[in-house]
């Protein structure tokens, strides 16, 4: 599922390409992909708009629309969802659930096998933004807001993390990057994580996140994010070696996720002080040629 590296990495390819331009027509074609029943009214509200902005917000992509009125567009594309600017004459695919018809003669496709993704076209984006928490790449996301949300909360740090309405943006992937790096156990109390862990834990989330931004995020190969070069230091390496301790990298389920661990290097007996972090996410990947994003089968 993207994240925030993900999401970005979207929203700048979209920007290049759509930023500006009209939509002349649109179609709907998996009706569910519309949120709130809008999906009759959809292509009558958004024809005719221009739009003048793209942007994220938490793992939203979003959009301003400038017609008769101001709308906002956004959308999250959950498990599987991409959005491509492809021509025309391209034909379609049978993933694609909304297109929009552009004035360059391109076309902005939301494909999304699994039609778990949704898109909102609401007239205020408070309707959306309102439920976000911060955003951990903002100046607002200091160590003492990171402070504040976990000292107030006795529940384990990584369903914490993941929730949306606290901070915008992580998920699973980069959640266990982030403790893994700061040393802590995912089921840790929130409340019982020492000051000096919760430091380590704000700069591992400020700089996993900004490195995986710069490397486009992650390419699980599932169409989102082609090309995303950050390689994760332990998400999905059960098996393997921790490039820490050299431990072995375990597996274990916590809050229903799939949760990536070194059992030695993040014990939760473990009270040591934070030693200083090496960036061990250094050098994978580091002959791979970046490539652009969009779909390679077209
Ligand atoms: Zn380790």
């Amino acid at each position: 599922m993207p994240e925030l590296p993900e999401v970005e990495s979207t929203v700048r390819y979209l920007r290049e390409r759509i930023e500006g331009l009209a939509i002349k027509s649109s179609e709907v074609l998996w009706h569910r992909t519309i949120a709130h029943n809008r999906a009759p009214l959809f292509s009558d509200l958004v024809s005719g708009s221009a739009i003048t902005s793209v942007f994220r917000c938490g793992k939203f992509v979003g959009m301003r629309l400038e017609g008769s009125s101001e709308q906002f567009l956004f959308t999250h594309l959950r498990m599987s969802g991409s959005l491509d600017v492809l021509p025309d004459s391209m034909p379609l695919e049978p993933h694609d659930r909304v297109v929009l018809y552009l004035s360059n003669g391109k076309s902005l496709r939301f494909n999304d096998t699994r039609k778990f993704g949704r898109m909102y076209l609401v007239s205020s984006p408070e309707e959306i933004t309102a439920r976000i928490g911060i955003e951990p790449l903002s100046d607002s996301f200091t160590p003492e807001m990171l402070d504040s949300i976990l000292c107030a909360r006795k529940g384990a740090v990584k369903p914490t993390l993941l929730n949306q309405s606290l901070i915008a943006g992580l998920g699973n992937i980069y959640v266990d990057e982030s403790l893994w790096t700061a040393q802590v156990h995912p089921l840790t109390p929130c409340n019982k994580i020492p000051q000096e862990k919760r430091a380590a834990l704000h700069a591992a989330i400020v700089s996993i996140l900004s490195k995986a931004v710069s490397l486009l995020g992650t390419d699980f190969g599932d169409g989102v994010v082609d090309g995303g070069m950050y390689s994760p230091v332990v998400y999905g390496r059960e098996g393997e070696p921790c490039k820490r301790c050299k431990s072995e990298i375990r597996r274990i389920v916590v809050g229903q996720r799939g949760t990536h661990i070194c059992p030695a290097c993040q014990s939760r007996r473990r009270t040591a002080k934070a030693k200083g972090q090496k960036d061990a996410t250094r050098g994978r990947n580091a002959s791979r040629a970046p490539s652009r994003r969009g779909r390679k089968s077209r």
